[in-house]
Order: structure tokens, then sequence, then C-alpha cells
């Protein structure tokens, strides 16, 4: 799909900056929750969604999106893997007592 394409080209260059390790970082909105936030076909999205959707195919139902860099702004589908609620919780949980 051309038009698809072409508005990734746009967004990737109006609001991300690629950082040396990898990440795209997201300089647009954000929300409240910390993830970045655009406007793409009239419907308001997580950055992050977007990207994994334009890039990667549709997101599984019940399934959400886990940052493998742990960096809640980046962009690249590179960097993120799909999970269930369940794992998801579990991975965050995990994370939160080894600090
Ligand atoms: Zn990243």
């Amino acid at each position: 799909m051309r038009g698809q394409e072409n508005s990734l080209i746009r967004i990737r260059r109006n609001f991300v900056r690629k950082l040396d390790n990898g990440c795209w970082f997201w300089k647009g909105a954000i929300g409240s929750n910390g993830y970045g936030q655009v406007h793409y076909k009239k419907k308001h999205w997580h950055a992050h969604r977007l990207f994994w959707i334009l890039i990667k195919g549709p997101i599984i139902p019940f399934q959400q999106i886990h940052h493998t860099c742990g960096c809640r702004l980046c962009v690249n589908p590179e960097y993120m893997t799909l999970l269930s609620v369940r794992e998801h919780g579990i991975i965050s949980n995990r994370k939160r007592y080894s600090k």
C-alpha cells in the first residue's frame, strides 16, 4: 500500500530521531501514560503501536507490545515483541522487583 508507506515516511521524518543504540526515539507528543501519541487516519494512536502495525502488521487481540530495549518512547519495531497480557505482566513485575 503506497499511501501507508508514504505516511510512515512522513511520520518518521517529523517525529523520530534515530539514536546510536538503534532506538527510534519518539519526539512527538507524549500522553499521560508516557507513550508517544500520534494522529493517523482520524484516530489517535500510541506511536509504537502504529509503527508496529505499519511495519510488521496487525496486532493480535489480547497481545501487548513489549519493548525489549526498555524505552517506552522507542518506536523501532525491531525492538518490540508481542506478548500476551499475562506474559507481559510477569515480565514487568520481574523487572520491578529486580531493581
Ligand atoms: Zn528502543
